[in-house]
């Protein structure tokens, strides 16, 4: 596992530095932008992560449903309202294979595609501990009730720490105006050692430093866990594509917001190859925030 690990973390640093070569996407060219100022949306470059791989899908949900596949379709959706607003530049970025790998593969093509921002779509389940049996089509599943909502996470590691968080705090105030409440669960004692710091409490963004997807990329990420699909009301909400309308709504609004008021990337705030380098890539930091993504 060690090994693995080690490989991994080379493969990451390896291609984080070749993406870093490649500059600044961009924002090097053209004056700062006035106060004031509105959104050149064809050019704003924002990476939809599809968080996990068709091969190690993430969480299951309470019908036994994959994470993977209900992240693919929202981040679809987000895609396509993003490009019908006129923010051309969207990629979606799907990966393939095992979790580490796909971790590596992930930041080396967002790095790439020198892009403005990233936004890592998931949706949400609970520590092994919480769950409980139930029967649904006369099969045996999983479930938690305990929990509902969506949260939001940065990492304080990732270079551009400030806009990450105002990006995620764009977003959460954009899912609140729409009647979505995020979930206050992570500041709990029951999550243990996933506990996280609640860093804005008005638009539920919390604290995940070692987040692979957060702190290795080259541009403000942030991670959206949408909602709760082992909890079996949010699981059918989920699934409605009026839902994911909403949801694909208020990531539109805040990419609007977040653009008009993107200050370029300073000269020698680009390009650093090393980057993370000291950093060690853990199990721990390629779960999701409830740590359940590589067992299932
Ligand atoms: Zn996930």
């Amino acid at each position: 596992m060690r090994r693995i690990g080690t490989i991994a973390f080379l493969i990451v640093a390896v291609l984080i530095a070749l993406g870093a070569r490649h500059g600044a996407w961009g924002e090097e060219a053209g004056a700062p932008k006035a106060a004031g100022a509105t959104c050149d949306r064809a050019a704003f470059g924002l990476v939809l992560d599809v968080g996990h791989t068709a091969q190690v899908p993430g969480a299951k949900s309470a019908r036994g449903a994959l994470e993977f596949d209900f992240n693919l379709r929202l981040a679809k959706l987000i895609e396509q309202q993003l490009i019908e607003a006129g923010f051309a530049k969207t990629v979606l970025l799907v990966t393939e294979g095992p979790a580490l790998a796909g971790l590596a593969r992930r930041v080396a093509r967002a790095n790439a595609a020198h892009a403005d921002l990233l936004l890592s779509i998931h949706h949400d389940s609970v520590p092994d501990s919480m769950l409980e049996k139930w029967d649904y089509n006369g099969e045996p599943h999983i479930f938690s009730d305990r929990f509902k909502g969506h949260s939001l996470f940065v990492s304080y590691e990732n270079r551009d720490r400030k806009d990450s968080l105002r990006f995620a705090r764009l977003l959460g105030l954009a899912l609140k105006s729409r009647g979505l409440q995020y979930t206050p669960h992570y500041t709990d004692k029951i999550m243990g050692h996933r506990r996280r710091e609640l860093i804005d409490a008005e638009a539920g963004v919390y604290r995940f430093d070692r987040l692979v997807v957060l702190k290795y990329p080259q541009m403000p990420a942030v991670l959206l866990e949408a909602g709760s699909i082992i909890n079996r009301d949010e699981e059918l909400l989920m699934g409605t594509p009026e839902h994911q309308a909403v949801i694909a709504a208020a990531v539109v609004e805040a990419a609007e917001g977040f653009c008009r008021e993107r200050k370029p990337v300073k000269p020698d705030r680009i390009a650093r190859p090393d980057a993370g380098a000291k950093a060690k890539l853990r199990p721990a930091a390629v779960r999701g925030p409830a740590g359940n993504a590589i067992k299932r």
